[in-house]
């Protein structure tokens, strides 16, 4: 295998499908050039089994006659050489990725620049300006990139420049002022690296290469494969690609565009560009750029060109793209493209259009597939709660969303006060790959600086983080900013809004968001997949949650947790006075009450969920949880504080303490040490079941016991359930089943199926279990151990273990329905609303998942990805 590829190399099948040989922008960059005949500026891609070879064993043996080889075929076709005196050929060096990583990897332009030949492209363009224009930046990008030095005292000399020129914008810099910019450049590299700068372009090349290698291993990159899941083995390509000129005169620029706007989705061109500059220029939003509109009036052929390469590319990708363009003296040039990153709204209004669309026919299949987790997440983020009052300033609302947060000015103490429980908003001129991990740790980002393309935007976007950019009216300062008159502090209160762009003093209220029209369209079409396969459900303890839940579309309860009912400061004195009961009738009393109180609960939430089957499950904490704290109370004694009811209360605390609670008289283990209890909550629920039926609702009431190990156990709880049922006159569904949270039980799966009617899976029990991990301990200092020594793959309370757990799961599934065919099973624990864990359930052959009510939109989705 050839380590080089020809933008134009005839591969056997469309390059486009080739990116984890040639890195996403190598990719594309074929893909055009070879597939759709677009105007791309000539070069190669040098692959990522190069750069893994690299990061493995050093520079490959052999890429080096390949890279003569394929700069020489370059040089023949441009009918230039690198570093010709007389008329040179410039290249970039570009990264590029399987994953696109925005800003992530390093770029070098207009290399093939030294003392020699930066006069002959003074002599062939005619224009010195332009020449030394192009050589100081190429000074300035290899000194950071590839010898890794401060770009600071760079940018002071190019500030002194302009100042001494009396100008603010760099295309104003004469000749004879960026040629000595070039020289005082040249020197502080000497300097700063120790050696002199290199001029030879084969000592460029080979540095560029390599640093753009070993950028795959830099701090940002991996951060910013962290948080997205990318895998740390896969490398990046290089692309070695002839230079265009954007900053060549007043008929040249450079832009990016979308083929749809990507923050809401609407159809029509959008962008940014900039005449007279180079590429970095608009991504680094440095400076302040023109829309793309405005390319109409300046350029209208180049203009309409664009549209045509546009709609082309929507039709060929089948998906809104995103541009990277340069236009040199009125010829344009394609840089890159790729299918757009978007916003959760943009990406739903784009799937249900493009279902639509003739030229693009997506189908529901499609469009499903193309709305991730993260987009919903997005829709269903915060706004704020009530009028702004109190306006700061106003940006371009980047990233929709309102955040609230303290101040922070750069990445490393948003980072810190983050750690310390802080909500942050990151406020900075701008922000470059550096502030990744601050930008992560933020609420929300603010910048006075760039547009809706900068940095900034496009990660903050990509994150789903509410983001206002080019808020030029704040004016950044030591120690806080200032705008319009007035002064914010670091550590001071401020909010955001992503949306329209709004800044805010102080702390805005926020709620809860209405997602748009095509957010209940595209989970349909989801429901529609999954319907009569797997559905979704709702862990709801109230009739407020059911609500919500129904409202997001949950087809049940699968997790009704009746200790909440327990907890409610007008319930305790009862719970405790059964606990305490010293006679069967002072407990049956007690009992009583609770029985009216939790009906009434009941009643509630049978109502809400009329139609749907709601999973009740029995009393689960152990007693001790009900009580007050031993160590309070016997301190309130020595203190000679405690009466009669107080001295009952620290014995039944006492008796009651457990040193092992988790693995203690919990479940199903209660009700056998209060026997009245289960059979007093089921008699609640079939009578609250009762009293909606006879209201004209339809029940659906599911009895569920939890912790169970054994048959014998589950036969008791039946018998209760059993009594309580044939009390009552019940006309509606009731059916009796168990979780499945210990290991044992679920060994025994088929014993315990015998007198089940369906299993739950808890897994957040059965994972504790299984692993002997403490749920409760071990996520905060064991397992970052663990994940670093990739002793595990993921934290097993976030994605079910596939291997251990998962095993369990699938014989208990099997075993439970060889027993009792048609048993229906479902799963309740955390791992219901993650993705990654419902793949597998799904796959498992389970009949529903159930997660909390903000995850079931995620849970649907999910759940019709797996079935596809
Ligand atoms: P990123 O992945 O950060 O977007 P790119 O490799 O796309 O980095 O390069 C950044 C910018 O540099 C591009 O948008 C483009 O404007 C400019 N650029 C890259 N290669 C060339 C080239 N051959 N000619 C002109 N400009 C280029
Ligand atoms: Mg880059
Ligand atoms: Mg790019």
């Amino acid at each position: 295998m050839p380590f080089i590829y020809p933008f134009d190399h005839a591969h056997p099948v469309a390059p486009k499908e080739l990116k984890a040989l040639l890195g996403g922008k190598g990719a594309n960059l074929a893909e055009m050039t070879s597939v759709l005949g677009l105007p791309v500026p000539p070069g190669f891609t040098i692959s990522t089994d190069a750069c893994r070879a690299y990061l493995g064993n050093g520079w490959p043996d052999g890429l080096d006659e390949e890279l003569d080889r394929h700069v020489g075929a370059l040089e023949d076709r441009m009918g230039r050489r690198l570093g010709d005196p007389s008329d040179p050929l410039l290249v970039s060096v570009r990264s590029g990725a399987q994953f696109s990583m925005p800003g992530m990897m390093d770029t070098v332009l207009n290399l093939g620049l030294n003392d020699s030949s930066v006069e002959g492209l003074t002599r062939q363009t005619n224009d010195e300006r332009f020449a030394y224009d192009s050589y100081r930046r190429f000074i300035a990008m290899y000194a950071r990139i590839v010898l890794g030095l401060d770009p600071e005292p760079f940018e002071r000399l190019l500030v002194e420049a302009k100042q001494r020129v009396g100008t603010e914008n760099d295309g104003e810099l004469p000749p004879s002022e960026l040629r000595r910019l070039a020289g005082a450049y040249l020197e502080l590299v000497g300097e700063l690296a120790g050696s002199p700068f290199p001029q030879h372009p084969r000592d460029q090349l080979r540095g560029a290469i390599e640093a753009v290698f070993r950028s795959w291993n830099g701090e940002r990159a991996h951060a910013y494969r962290e948080r997205e899941g990318i895998p740390d083995d896969l490398g990046t390509a290089v692309n070695v690609q002839a230079m265009v000129f954007g900053n060549r005169d007043d008929r040249s620029g450079t832009g990016v565009g979308f083929t749809r706007d990507p923050a809401t989705g609407e159809q029509g061109a959008y962008g940014d560009f900039l005449v007279n500059a180079q590429g970095e220029d608009v991504v680094a939003g440095i400076r302040i750029t023109e829309p793309l509109s405005a390319l109409q009036d300046q350029f209208p052929e180049v203009f309409a060109e664009l549209m045509d390469v546009f709609a082309r590319l929507e039709r060929h990708f089948r998906d809104m793209c995103d541009v990277e363009f340069t236009i040199e003296q009125g010829k344009l040039w394609l840089l890159q493209t790729r299918v757009g990153k978007r916003t959760g709204v943009a990406a739903l209004r784009m799937a249900v259009q493009m279902t639509k669309d003739p030229a693009i026919a997506l189908t529901k299949e499609e469009a499903v597939a193309r709305i991730t987790p993260d987009h919903l997440d997005q829709v269903l983020h915060p706004r704020f709660a009530a009028e702004v009052v109190d306006v700061l300033t106003r940006g371009l609302g980047a990233s929709p969303g309102a955040a609230v947060g303290r101040v922070y000015l750069d990445a490393a103490s948003a980072v810190e006060a983050h750690a310390a429980g802080e909500p942050v908003i990151l406020v900075r001129k701008e922000t470059s790959p550096e502030d990744v991990r601050g930008m992560l740790a933020a609420e929300g980002i603010l910048t006075t600086r760039g547009g809706l393309v900068s940095h900034a935007a496009v990660v903050a976007r990509g994150w789903g983080k509410p983001a206002v950019v080019g808020a030029d009216a704040i004016v950044i300062e030591e120690g806080g900013f200032r705008v319009g008159g007035r002064q914010v502090g670091v550590g001071d209160w401020i909010s955001i809004d992503g949306t329209s762009g709004v800044v805010v003093a102080g702390r805005m209220p926020l709620a809860e968001s209405a997602p748009p029209e095509e957010f209940e369209i595209v989970l349909g079409w989801a429901d529609e997949i999954a319907f009569g396969k797997v559905g979704v459900r709702a862990n709801a303890d109230t009739a407020d949650d059911a609500e919500r839940a129904r409202r997001f579309g949950a087809k049940g309860i699968g997790l009704c947790r009746t200790e909440h009912m327990f907890l409610q400061p007008d319930r305790l004195p009862i719970v405790r006075r059964m606990i305490l009961a010293e006679s069967p009738e002072e407990e049956a009393s007690a009992l009583e009450e609770l029985f009216e109180a939790q009906r009434r609960d009941f009643r509630g939430i049978l109502e809400v969920m009329s139609g749907l089957p709601v999973t009740v499950r029995l009393l689960d904490p152990p007693l001790h949880e009900f009580l007050p704290d031993v160590t309070a109370l016997e301190r309130a004694e020595a203190a000679g504080g405690l009466d009669d009811e107080g001295e009952r209360l620290l014995a039944a605390a006492r008796a009651w303490h457990e040193q092992n609670p988790m693995l203690g008289i919990r479940g199903v283990r209660l009700g056998v040490v209060k026997p009245g209890l289960y059979g007093m909550q089921v008699r609640a629920l079939l009578a609250a079941a009762e009293d909606v039926a006879r209201a004209g609702g339809e029940p659906i009431v599911e009895v569920m016991i939890p912790l169970t190990v054994s048959r014998e156990e589950l036969a008791l709880a039946r018998q209760w359930f059993d009594e309580a049922r044939a009390a009552s006159d019940a006309r509606f569904e009731v059916r009796f089943g168990t979780m499945i949270e210990t290991p044992r039980a679920a060994l025994i799966a088929d014993e315990l199926a015998r007198e089940a009617d369906f299993f739950s899976f808890g897994t957040n029990d059965l994972t504790q279990m299984t692993f002997g991990f403490s749920r409760d301990d071990v996520e905060a200092k064991l397992m970052p151990a663990y994940l670093a020594s990739e002793l595990l793959a993921a934290n097993p309370f976030k994605t079910v273990d596939p291997r251990g757990v998962m095993r369990l799961v699938r014989q208990a599934v099997e075993a439970g329905r060889r027993e009792r065919p048609g048993l229906k099973v479902g799963v309740c624990g955390e791992h219901g609303g993650d993705p990654a864990s419902i793949a597998q359930f799904v796959e498992a052959g389970l009949d529903y998942v159930s997660a909390s009510p903000f995850r079931v939109p995620i849970a649907r989705l999910a759940v019709a990805q797996s079935l596809m």
